[in-house]
């Protein structure tokens, strides 16, 4: 670590909220001499989303695409105080946020139901300078039964979560007491929603089953299915028509069931109920359901929306401007998810703003030395110009070594699928990947899984 200087009262604080693609992209990149920078976040780590996926099953271990914020801050000029806690109000008038403490190891449910936070956890901190990072949270668009039942697939305790469950359903189903029924019940693996996150999982799961399960229980793997579920009447509706038909047709030879034009409507213990393109509900039991339906805001989004009722008018997050400021406020700014900039809700698109926001404040900040009593909205409006993402392109595996790609080339959309992807895939995020430690466990882990396989063990 750098000998680092310590808050200077004369510089202004700025509050990060969040340790995701967002604001980790701005504390990477901000000058801490400018600003006393704090960061409030329920997680000190940063999480690589994109293999997210890989942690269910065990191809990739989990702590190999987490990060600990602590080891960016130390390397920051000046130091950077973190908060484990989760901001829940804020009070845009006295620049004061409320923040409840997360630092209860036991609290580990991915949940829009939380019990109410004990009075001694609940903390008051000041801001000069905001910036929103939040991210979403899960959408279950009220179906009933999904919080108590599914497993989500956001977090890293998700993926903890989904492995113990799937572990728990094979050995239930390797008792010799149990009826066919139930034996055919707990190895029905269920995915709600064909969008990347659950197309990935899917493919995944294949993945875990025929490489590994089919070694380890012979004669229950071959009774598993897959079952992915998806309301539209085709699964990647962000994708070129091309990687769909590829998508759909590599499930079909994988034995994965996709069932279009088909909503989820409640789910049970065992069982959940779906509406048929027809219109007619069917019960269909299940072992493991993730839920992969996508985001909403998240809570303290709201009560930032509510300060300024007049202009945030929009449900589902943060209206920002082209300079990324919240419509309504002052000395507020949000990215990523919470944020509605016009661009998909996309890791790329939140670390790019986070790059470019991180270098407008600097900016900023060196010509306020000039003019002490600028705003530095407008001094922002003078030094930079607005945000204008620009496009990767999108990724996705899809199981058996294959993934697609739609890759913006020379002014045109580039598709591909199979395996020659799948490396291009494995190199673009050996190379996205957060640190050097990041990518070298991960290349380890594909390795290792190579010549040993993936753990069956449920932890
Ligand atoms: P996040 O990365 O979600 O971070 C939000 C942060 O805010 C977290 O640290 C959270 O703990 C914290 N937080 C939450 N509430 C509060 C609060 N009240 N107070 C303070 N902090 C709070 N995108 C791609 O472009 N490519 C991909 O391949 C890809 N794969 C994905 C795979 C999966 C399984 C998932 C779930 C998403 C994937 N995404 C991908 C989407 C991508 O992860 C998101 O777009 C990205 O994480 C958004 O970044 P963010 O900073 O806005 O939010
Ligand atoms: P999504 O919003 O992209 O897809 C969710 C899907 O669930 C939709 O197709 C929707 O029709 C379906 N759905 C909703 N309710 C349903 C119900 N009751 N029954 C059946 N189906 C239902 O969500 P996601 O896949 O979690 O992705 C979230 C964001 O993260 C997106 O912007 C996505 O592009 C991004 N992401 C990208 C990648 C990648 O690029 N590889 C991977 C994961 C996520």
């Amino acid at each position: 670590p750098v000998d680092q200087q310590p808050f200077d009262p004369n510089k202004k604080t700025l509050v990060l909220l969040g340790t995701g693609w967002g604001s980790t992209t701005v504390l990477k990149n901000l000058d801490t001499e400018n600003f006393n920078v704090v960061v409030v976040s329920p997680r000190n780590y940063f999480l690589f989303t994109p293999l997210l996926p890989s942690c269910t099953v065990g191809t990739i271990e989990n702590r190999s695409i987490m990060e600990p914020v602590r080891q960016l801050m130390r390397h920051k000029k000046r130091e950077v105080i973190f908060y484990e806690a989760e901001c829940t109000g804020i009070d845009a008038e006295t620049k004061e946020l409320t923040l409840e403490r997360r630092t209860n190891s036991d609290d580990l449910q991915t949940t829009n139901k939380r019990p109410p936070t004990a009075p001694e956890d609940v903390v008051k901190l000041n801001y000069d300078y905001l910036v929103v990072g939040v991210g979403g949270t899960v959408n279950t668009f009220g179906t009933p039964g999904v919080e108590q039942h599914a497993c989500f697939l956001k977090e890293m305790r998700d993926a903890r979560k989904i492995r113990r469950r799937l572990m728990d359903s094979i050995e239930s189903a390797s008792f010799d007491d149990i009826s066919e029924e139930e034996r055919d019940r707990l190895l029905h693996m269920v995915v709600v929603g064909g969008g990347p996150t659950g197309i990935e999982y899917a493919g995944e799961l294949h993945d875990f089953l025929t490489d590994d399960l089919s070694q380890w229980y012979p004669d229950l793997a071959q009774r598993v299915r897959i079952t992915l579920v998806e309301a539209l009447p085709n699964v990647l509706p962000a994708f070129d028509k091309k990687l769909i038909d590829y998508t759909q047709s590599t499930f079909s030879e994988n034995k994965i069931s996709i069932m279009t034009g088909t909503m989820v409507k409640e789910v049970q213990d065992k069982s959940f109920t779906v509406q048929n393109p027809d219109g007619t509900r069917t019960e269909i039991p299940y072992g493991l359901l993730v839920w992969a339906t996508g985001i909403k805001a998240q809570p303290v989004v709201n009560r930032i929306r509510e300060q300024f009722s007049q202009v945030q008018t929009n449900g589902r997050g943060l209206l920002v401007d082209e300079y990324l400021r919240v419509k309504g406020a002052k000395d507020i700014w949000a990215l990523g998810d919470c944020a509605l900039s016009g661009y998909a809700p996309l890791a790329q698109v939140a670390s790019q703003q986070g790059k470019w926001l991180a270098r407008s404040l600097n900016a900023a900040a060196k010509k306020s030395d000039d003019a002490p009593d600028a705003d530095i909205f407008s001094l922002i409006e003078k030094t930079s110009r607005p945000f204008k993402y620009s496009s990767q392109g999108s990724l996705a595996y899809i199981g058996s070594d294959k993934a697609i790609a739609d890759l913006p080339l020379f002014n045109r959309n580039i598709t591909s699928g199979g395996i020659a992807t799948f490396w291009f895939w494995k190199s673009a995020y050996l190379n996205e990947l957060f640190s050097l430690r990041n990518s070298s466990l991960v290349a380890a882990d594909w390795v290792k899984r190579f010549f040993f396989g993936r753990d069956i063990s449920r932890e």
